[in-house]
């Protein structure tokens, strides 16, 4: 009865690293936590007084609010709306608990028969989704030679296309002429392309939005989060941008999506809603700005701490990803017995392989100590 993918696949990434982590701290041991990209600065002051507002408002007769509505509420997809300028209104936005559950459920929306094209490193969910869904997989790499930037492949072939600006794991925003190529390969296709951006505020230089490059409004759905922007890992709160251009075989996306999230989701609660709006405030906004300055900040302390001992590339993203000489979990291994964990590459891709991954996103302290020791733990003696 149990599908046979459930019985086979493999542990996803970040639960595998968690429970060794968890293994070594119940011996008593302090890990330094560079691997999942969790945030550690606290949720800005006026989105808590926001969100302890809204629960109030809760507890009351007069403002009590029952099931919101599935694509979320007006004001707050106002707010997100607005981030994108002329190009989208608050119709084209759905609100969700988060980007993951997002590029999950898309997959669902379309025949198996379509692959879904998947950069080689990438975050792990987008094939552990279509995996588990059975389907097929066109892996496109990210070359050193083409920066890092994944290119569309010389065969026309419809597709689900997931890209990712800035990227996860290796940190690269997309330029406008990848976009551009990549917009008008699923034009050609009839391919859709599923733009994540969970690091958007990271990134300064390349466009924030695909919806910048002419013709995306037609190809284009793109994913937000206030995770890593917002601290909101923990509260849980995305959205999918999906313009009412895009029809796909004769049917208007926007509407298959509509059916889908209200047949299959029930919304984000009140106070939630209430937190995303002044998330994306002005005042909000100021306060993410700080954070991720932070982050970044960490990032290149540990870059610069590694930089004469191995290759690396950081300054786009909270991360950095920087080659290693041995087996990614063998490496994993003996820097978890030194109280620190990092994410081997191999779990974001076969081109991952000698690579790691280190997040910027924890403390100051630890990122300091960590700083100190990895030059000297980086080579195997
Ligand atoms: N997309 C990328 C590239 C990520 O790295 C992550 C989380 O690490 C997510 C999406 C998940 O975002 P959310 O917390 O909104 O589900």
């Amino acid at each position: 009865m149990l599908s046979s993918v459930y019985q086979t696949s493999n542990e996803y990434l970040f639960s595998r690293i968690g429970k060794k982590i968890l293994d070594k701290e119940r011996q008593g041991e302090h890990v330094i936590r560079l691997s999942m990209g969790d945030v550690t600065c606290p949720i800005a002051p006026c989105v808590v007084d926001s969100m302890c507002k809204a629960a109030s408002e809760l507890g009351e007769y007069a403002t009590f609010r029952g099931y919101p509505p599935s694509n979320g509420y007006r004001f707050v997809r106002e707010k997100i709306a607005a981030l994108y300028g002329e190009r989208i209104g608050p119709n084209d936005v759905f609100v969700s608990d988060g980007a993951k559950s997002d590029l999950a459920g898309w997959c669902g929306l379309f025949d198996l028969s379509v692959p879904a094209m998947i950069p080689n490193p990438s975050y792990p969910a987008y094939l552990g989704a279509n995996v588990l869904r059975g389907r097929r997989v066109v892996e496109i790499p990210c070359a050193k030679s083409d920066g890092y930037q994944p290119l569309p492949p010389k065969h026309k072939e419809r597709a689900l296309i997931y890209l990712c600006s800035p990227s996860n794991p290796i940190g690269v925003a997309l330029s406008r002429e990848t976009l551009t190529k990549w917009v008008e390969y699923a034009i050609e296709t009839k391919s859709l392309i599923l733009y994540d951006t969970a690091y958007r505020e990271f990134n300064h230089k390349a466009p924030k939005s695909i919806y910048e490059v002419d013709k995306a409004l037609s190809v284009a759905v793109e994913i937000g989060s206030l995770s890593k922007s917002a601290s909101f890992g923990g509260v849980r709160f995305g959205w999918s941008i999906v313009p009412g251009e895009i029809v796909v075989d004769g049917v208007s996306l926007r509407t298959a999506w509509e059916r889908r999230q209200s047949t299959l989701f029930n919304g984000v609660s009140y106070v939630t809603q209430r937190g995303a709006e002044s998330a994306l405030s002005e005042e909000g906004r100021a306060y993410s700005k700080i954070c991720i300055e932070k982050y970044i900040r960490s990032a290149e302390i540990l870059a610069t701490s590694i930089k004469d001992t191995t290759e690396l590339i950081y300054g786009d993203s909270p991360y950095v990803w920087a080659m290693i000489d041995e087996d990614g979990w063998s490496f994993f291994d003996r820097l978890l017995a030194k109280g620190v964990a990092v994410t081997p590459g191999i779990g974001f891709g076969t081109e991952g392989a000698r690579y790691v991954r280190l997040s910027g996103f924890a403390g100051r302290e630890d990122i300091l100590k960590s700083a100190a020791i990895l030059p000297n733990l980086w080579h195997k003696k």
